[in-house]
């Protein structure tokens, strides 16, 4: 496993942030805040005659191993809830900006570990390269370079 001086310093603001995520947050929810409008059915009720007068609830919907639930949300437990998908959004987001980086690193590795030196010298040749020539990838190098 690498050890922490291993990570660039982006992984390691994120992990921090994480870190700091999951130690504050109340809770983490996956899932979503639904409100619904519907009438009661009573037609002396002021939802009867206007569809913008029609009773609002939240719900709290999720989906788990393709089944979908939504359940009722109190008034006082709305805040609750949307903080709670919301932090879980934001766990999920700083992991995929994590997986990213771990994946970075792993081409890294691999790069090592394939010629140990040879890669090493590979990245020189490249560096190299762009002091004789512009920019450009002319095909050039190549030739006399790789004899
Ligand atoms: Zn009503």
């Amino acid at each position: 496993m690498p050890g922490p001086a291993s990570f660039s310093s982006r992984e390691r603001q994120l992990r921090s942030r994480l870190h700091l995520l999951i130690t504050n947050a109340e809770g983490f929810i996956h899932g979503s805040i639904i409100e619904m409008a519907r009438k009661c059915g009573n037609p002396g009720c002021r939802c009867a005659s206007d569809d913008d007068l029609r009773h609002r609830s939240q719900y709290l919907g999720q989906t788990r191993g393709g089944k979908k639930s939504m359940v009722y949300l109190p008034a006082h437990l709305e805040a609750t809830a949307r903080q709670g998908v919301e932090h879980f959004q934001r766990a999920l987001d700083l992991l995929e900006e994590l997986s990213v980086e771990a994946r970075l690193r792993l081409e890294k590795q691999k790069l090592k570990a394939r010629g140990g030196r040879g890669a090493a010298k590979k990245i020189t040749a490249k560096k190299r390269a762009p002091r004789k020539t512009s920019k450009k990838k002319s095909p050039k190098r190549k030739v006399p370079g790789k004899s």
